[in-house]
């Protein structure tokens, strides 16, 4: 549609952020814009409608995202968080980066066999989704699907997350 056009239109592109060859892509201008945000939040949940009893957004710029769609959905909200950031956390998993490791972590607020809709903002190596899916798993709760604003493609992040259904709303080729 023309609204999706014009928020995929707001994504930037910036050159050697963070570190010199990577071309980051910010999705923060899309956020600032009223009908773009309100576009992107119910493609971001329309294909799992009836499948899912929470959200679940990983920090940070996720959490925006899964904010949004909470409320679109009316369901509840849970973060997924960087080490050291949640006052009772009760599962930790470690994932691979492009340099080095870093570790998620969840608390258990939610009913055991909640079924959850993971958001992100960005698919890449798919490192970050996956072990987000495997905390979710570990709550006793039960993964719906995983649905992004944006899959970079050429990573190939999408087979790390196996079975699960991955929606994306934009896509880099
Ligand atoms: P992955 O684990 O799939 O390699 O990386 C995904 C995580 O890194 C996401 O949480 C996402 O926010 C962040 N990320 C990686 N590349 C980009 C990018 O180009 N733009 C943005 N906005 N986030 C990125």
């Amino acid at each position: 549609t023309e609204s999706l056009a014009r928020a995929e239109a707001l994504i930037a592109s910036i050159p050697d952020y963070p570190t010199p060859g990577v071309l980051f892509r910010d999705i923060l201008p899309l956020l600032a814009d009223a009908d773009a945000l309100r576009t992107v939040t119910t493609e971001l949940i329309s294909p799992f409608a009836g499948e899912f009893d929470v959200v679940a957004g990983v920090e940070a710029r996720g959490f925006l995202l899964a904010g949004c769609a909470a409320i679109a959905a009316g369901v509840g909200l849970v973060p997924i968080r960087k080490a050291g950031k949640l006052p009772r956390p009760s599962e930790a998993v470690d994932y691979s980066l492009e340099y080095g490791t870093a570790t998620l972590e969840i608390q258990s607020d939610i009913a055991p066999g909640s079924r959850v809709l993971l958001i992100d903002d960005v698919l890449a190596t798919g490192g970050t989704l996956a072990a987000a899916i495997e905390l979710v798993k570990r709550i006793g709760a039960t993964p719906a699907g995983v649905s992004v604003l944006l899959e970079i493609e050429s990573l190939g992040g999408r087979s790390k997350l196996k079975s699960l259904s991955t929606h994306t709303v934009f896509a880099d080729r």
